[in-house]
Order: C-alpha cells, then sequence, then structure tokens
C-alpha cells in the first residue's frame, strides 16, 4: 500500500508520453489509457497473485486480473511451471496437438451448450466466427444484440457496443460502412417485449440473438428473473439461435458459466480470457450439429495460423485444472460478496447513492440510486464522482477498472487482508467526494 503523499508516478508518466508518439493514444487497446476517469495511466512493470506493481514500485491490489483471465491470481506458480516445461517443446506448431485435445475435452465437459469447439486467439475472433456460423446455419442474415453488450471490435458488432466505445463517446466507430451493420437490430437488454417486437417485423429473418447472459460490458448487469429463459423460448419459436458471449462469464460465474449457473442451454457459446489463462486464446462452440459446418468439416471457413497455440493452450489447460479444485467458487462467492457489501456500505455511510453488486468472482457498483437493468440506466451514474472515486483509489494502492462502465474482477489470490484494505480505502476516499 502507498500513502498519498509518496503516491510517486513520474516513470509512468515518462513512458506514457513517450508512448503517445509512438502508438495510437499510447496504448494498444483504449480502456488503458484512463481516458474516462482522466489522469495518466499508471504503467505496470510485474504482476504476481491479486496485486500489480507499477515501474515506480507501487504496489496495487488489482481488481482488473488483465480483464478477467487472471482468476487463479497473476503468474501463478504452477501455470508458470506448466508455460515454463511447454516452452521447451516450442511456442508454435501450426499442427495438430494433443495440447488442443485436452482443452477442447475440458470445455465440452464445462459448459452444457459446448458438443464440439474451435479455438481461436482472441474473443473478437470468436464472436467474428460464431456471427458467421449462425448466419449460415439458418441461412437468414439478421442478428439482434443488446445496446451496452460488447462482442469484441469486428464491425457487424459495432452498434452500442458498451464500455470501450462508450467510454470514449463514439456511439459507433468511423470505418464501420452502413453495410456491415445494416442487419444488426438492437433492443435494450432486459427487455423481452423489445425482442418479441422485433422478431415480430422481421419474421423468418432473425438468424439469432447475441448477448453476455451477465453484462459486464456497461458496468456490472444482471439478467433480470426470466429474461434468459425468455431468450430462449423466443428464438426457438423463431427457429433462431441463441448465442451466449461468455468470454467475461465463461468459468468466472460458475465452471460452466453462466448457462451452468441458471441453467439455461443456449446452441452456441463464446469464450476467451479464462480460457486462455493469460495467454491469447478464444474460442467458440456449441451444438454438433452446427459446429459440423465449420471448415474443414463443413463449408463455413475460418481459420487461424496461431490458432490451439501450444503455450496457451497449456496456460489454459492448467488454469481450469486449477479452478476445478473443491471449494473454488465457494472462496470466490464469499470474498467477492465480502468485497461488494463492504463497498457500496461504506459509501452509503459516506452519504452516496450507489448501486451494485456480485456473482460468484464479478461484481460491479453504480454511483447512482438505482436499479440499473440495461445501458440507459447504467448511463445516470455520477461519472465525475466515479473518477474521483478511482483516482482516490489509485493513489491508495487499489487498482479499479478505468472506467463507471466496466465490471471487477476478484481472483483466487485475493485474501479477506485485501478486501479489508481495500474497503479501509474507499472509507477515506468516499469521505473526500
Ligand atoms: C473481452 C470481451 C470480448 C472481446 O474479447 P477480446 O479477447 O478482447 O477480443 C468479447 N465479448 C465479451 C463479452 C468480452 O468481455
Amino acid at each position: 500500500m502507498v500513502s498519498t503523499t509518496s503516491f510517486n508516478t513520474t516513470k509512468s508518466q515518462e513512458i506514457f508520453s513517450a508512448a503517445q508518439n509512438l502508438m495510437p493514444g499510447g496504448v494498444s487497446s483504449p480502456v488503458r489509457a484512463f481516458k474516462s476517469v482522466g489522469g495518466q495511466p499508471i504503467v505496470f512493470d510485474r504482476v504476481k497473485g491479486a496485486y500489480v506493481w507499477d515501474v515506480d514500485g507501487n504496489q496495487y491490489i488489482d481488481y482488473v486480473g488483465t480483464w478477467g483471465p487472471a482468476i487463479c491470481g497473476h503468474a501463478h506458480p504452477e501455470v508458470n511451471q506448466a508455460l515454463a516445461a511447454a516452452l521447451e517443446k516450442g511456442t508454435s506448431f501450426g499442427a495438430p496437438s494433443y495440447l488442443e485435445n485436452v482443452l477442447a475435452e475440458m470445455v465440452i465437459q464445462a459448459v452444457p451448450s459446448i458438443e464440439m469447439v474451435r479455438f481461436v486467439n482472441s474473443g473478437t475472433e470468436a464472436c467474428m466466427a460464431v456471427l458467421r456460423l449462425m448466419r449460415a446455419f439458418t441461412g437468414r442474415d439478421k442478428i439482434i444484440k443488446f445496446a451496452g453488450c460488447y462482442h469484441g471490435h469486428a464491425d457487424m458488432f459495432l452498434v452500442q457496443a458498451g464500455s470501450g466505445v462508450a467510454t470514449l463517446g463514439l456511439p459507433d466507430s468511423p470505418g464501420v460502412p452502413k453495410a456491415a451493420t445494416s442487419d444488426t437490430l438492437t433492443a435494450p437488454y432486459n427487455d423481452l417485449e423489445a425482442v418479441k417486437a422485433l422478431f415480430e417485423e422481421n419474421k423468418g429473418e432473425i438468424a439469432g440473438v447475441i448477448l453476455e447472459p451477465i453484462v459486464g460490458n456497461s458496468g456490472f448487469i444482471v439478467p433480470d428473473a426470466g429474461f434468459l429463459e425468455g431468450l430462449r423460448e423466443l428464438t426457438q419459436d423463431n427457429d433462431a439461435l441463441l448465442v451466449f458471449d461468455e468470454v467475461m462469464t465463461g468459468f468466472r460465474i460458475a465452471y460452466g458459466g453462466v448457462q451452468e449457473k441458471f441453467g439455461v442451454t443456449p446452441d452456441l457459446t463464446t469464450l476467451g480470457k479464462i480460457i486462455g489463462g493469460g495467454l491469447p486464446v478464444g474460442a467458440y462452440g456449441g451444438r454438433r450439429d452446427i459446429m459440423e459446418m465449420v471448415a474443414p468439416a463443413g463449408p463455413v471457413y475460418q481459420a487461424g495460423t496461431l490458432s490451439g497455440n501450444p503455450l496457451a493452450m497449456t496456460a489454459g489447460i492448467k488454469t481450469l485444472e486449477l479452478l476445478q479444485r473443491p471449494g473454488t467458487y465457494e472462496q470466490l462467492e464469499t470474498i467477492t460478496r465480502k468485497l461488494t457489501e463492504g463497498l457500496l456500505q461504506a459509501a452509503r455511510e459516506a452519504g452516496h447513492e450507489v448501486y451494485g453488486g456480485s456473482v460468484s468472482a464479478m461484481f460491479g457498483f453504480f454511483f447512482q440510486a438505482g436499479p440499473v437493468h440495461n445501458y440507459d440506466d447504467a448511463k445516470r451514474s455520477d461519472l465525475t464522482k466515479f473518477s474521483r472515486f478511482h483516482r482516490g483509489m489509485l493513489e491508495r494502492g487499489v487498482y479499479l477498472a478505468p472506467s463507471q462502465f466496466e465490471a471487477g474482477f476478484t481472483s483466487l489470490a485475493h485474501t479477506d487482508a485485501d478486501i479489508e484494505k481495500t474497503i479501509a480505502a474507499a472509507r477515506e476516499v468516499l469521505a473526500e467526494l
């Protein structure tokens, strides 16, 4: 922990200033630039367990977890050991490897909807591929997505796409041709009537519905009772596919994802983040009859030079093994609830309106009275207050996602002491807001 008086980020500032001349905005992915909270981002030097260290030597308790993958804690010794052994055998094969069978079997056993799986290199890639497959299988072009849900940066999904885009204030991105999004219909999250209306207005034309079954990309938003079940029914009634984008929630909300926890089985699922254990992996999978349309089994083309990469497979396998140990999800649930309830209570005691919650190892809160059922609700939050809260926490050694519209993540490495320190820091900051 650092005290505010000793909070020195000189080296971070130097490096980030230089970076701005080298890379657009100084980053390799926009949200890292802290645009939505203001102030300079800190530059990381190393990560371990529940902690990250910046280049000035400041230590932080981390609730971003490299945006989800670090559910066992950063640089877990067993993952690192497995990677070191795999490294000896080479970094890329571009040919079948047994490691792919192992991870594929683990994913198929874990995720209720997945009977066959294809590995790719990112969540974006998984969502792009699943969209092509939805369209090919149904012979229809239109899809329904929800405002505030993020499915990667592919053209077809950059319509009301949540966090990153929201944070930059770009409702859409220039460079996305109208044609690319003209078949993307949007509805407000948790609004079954809106989805029903879209199906009626576009009879026989909708390939399917894709959503984050728990939202993390407009802040943390849970589905209302009956919403997922309602989508399952509506899609079935209209011969359309239901796709859960579990890139964030897979292996985090439960070992089998939201679909296991809530008992609603989609036709197809996208995965990423945790299944790569900190290395670049994405995946899509689902019903065998649909997946068998993917090349070379079927005609739907999709490929990747580094897909199924042996290092990435190894990190994923070891991470899932660690998650299979007894008590894992109980531990995550308990620690996350303690954190979230502590933060909400501290905020209310300090006289702030807050609304939030947690499920398993994912949490969030908005600076507003709530309730928050969708992205429009989320946008009513006090963003200035969030920015000041974020900066205050950073100065006290707590690294939170730099946007009101991102969820928070805990890991097996977070201890009770970490949670208590975090809440104590929050009390100090909240008193000053
Ligand atoms: C992160 C995320 C993606 C995109 O994954 P990348 O690996 O960043 O391309 C897609 N969908 C959801 C729900 C995500 O959280």
